[in-house]
């Protein structure tokens, strides 16, 4: 088979989103070409599609071709008569294929409580109807598999990782492609050229978005991820106390030298509530990220209380976001604000 017939075939393989068989049976696939250097171009008619469906359309395709064996670049050129359908500079696909938001969340130091806040937060950003991805990128100490009770390992198929489905969302976390009790030592472009592995060579699917679950501190790994990716936005994690607000800011300014957008911080393990006699504390003081985020100049996005539950929950396996109550409502809050300010 020729390179531009592997190409065609697995065009052949998507759907016509307004049916009649798949796109290139419909017509819609037109001038496909492949080039010496392995560069694929060809023509995709959006015709008579609403917008998000036509984005949805372009980057499957994308997706497609980009994994067909041989095929170092895809340009896809959209065509519609009519001017219902996007013109090709709106269509938004991002820097991965298929991927059209990247959120990365960051904090200063560890401990304060990021993974827990990255995994509720994808649950609860599904919860809102969108499609979401979770990538696990600490790979010093994955904890996603715990909080999303996944115990099975990684697969491979061909050459490309499968994410694991859990609460709604897709995971995939260092956790599962390692043995948990080996301690694994990762020099700094080692690790990050693992990151990027695991954002580019797994079949995430279309994605609304993915959420990544960065290590603490600002080092190799997140400004690689912030270069090469191009996140949309970053949420930054702190508890309040001042030491951790001191790291915090580093990480804020960390994301403002690479031009990544911060939508805000978090400030988790806010006030303690008794549960036995109701009487709050505020454990590690109160008030002190909001100051921090408002002479940072950004956002500040509401608090997750300390609470017991979500510690148990989370060993569990059970993301408080997928559940009932109060956390699940702090968890929507927060991811309401998350979505808005990724425009989704
Ligand atoms: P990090 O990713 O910043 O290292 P984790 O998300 O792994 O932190 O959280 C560290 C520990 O704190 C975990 O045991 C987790 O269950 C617990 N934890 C996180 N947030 C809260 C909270 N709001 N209330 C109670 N326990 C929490």
């Amino acid at each position: 088979m020729t390179d531009r017939e592997a190409v065609v075939t697995a065009l052949a393989a998507i759907a016509d989103p307004s049916g009649g068989g798949d796109i290139v049976a419909s017509g819609r696939v037109s001038g496909v070409v492949v080039k010496a250097d392995g560069s694929a171009g060809l023509v995709l008619s959006v015709e008579a599609l609403a917008r998000d469906v036509a984005e949805r359309l372009n980057a499957a395709v994308e997706l497609a071709v980009r994994r067909v064996p041989g095929v170092t670049a895809a340009r896809i050129i959209l065509t519609a008569e009519r001017d219902t359908a996007p013109a090709a500079a709106d269509v938004r696909t991002g820097p991965v294929p298929g991927i059209r938001t990247i959120v990365a969340i960051a904090s200063g130091k560890g401990g304060v409580g990021k993974s827990t806040v990255a995994a509720n937060l994808a649950v609860a950003l599904a919860r809102r109807g969108l499609s979401v991805g979770l990538l696990d990128a600490d790979i010093y100490g994955p904890s996603v598999p715990t909080l999303l009770g996944l115990t099975g390992r990684g697969k491979l198929e061909g050459k490309r990782l499968q994410p694991a489905a859990a609460h709604g969302i897709t995971a995939l976390s260092m956790g599962m492609m390692t043995d948990p009790t080996k301690a694994i030592i990762w020099r700094g472009p080692m690790a990050a050229s693992a990151m990027m592995q695991m954002v580019e060579q797994t079949d995430w699917g279309v994605l609304d978005t993915l959420v990544i679950d960065l290590p603490p501190g600002t080092g190799d790994i997140q400004l690689t991820m912030a270069q090469k990716l191009k996140p949309t936005g970053a949420v930054i994690v702190s508890t309040p106390q001042d030491l951790a607000l001191i790291d915090a800011r580093r990480a804020i300014a960390m994301f403002g030298e690479v031009k990544v957008p911060v939508i805000g911080l978090v400030e988790n393990m806010s006030s303690f509530v008794c549960p036995a006699c109701g009487v709050r504390t505020d454990i590690f003081g109160h008030g002190g990220a909001a100051a921090a985020a408002e002479a940072a100049g950004i956002a500040f996005l509401g608090g997750i209380p300390l609470d017991i539950a979500i510690r148990t929950a989370s060993d569990a396996g059970q993301p408080p976001a997928a559940g009932e109550g109060a956390l699940a409502e702090a968890f929507a809050a927060l991811a309401e604000q998350v979505a808005a300010g990724l425009g989704l």
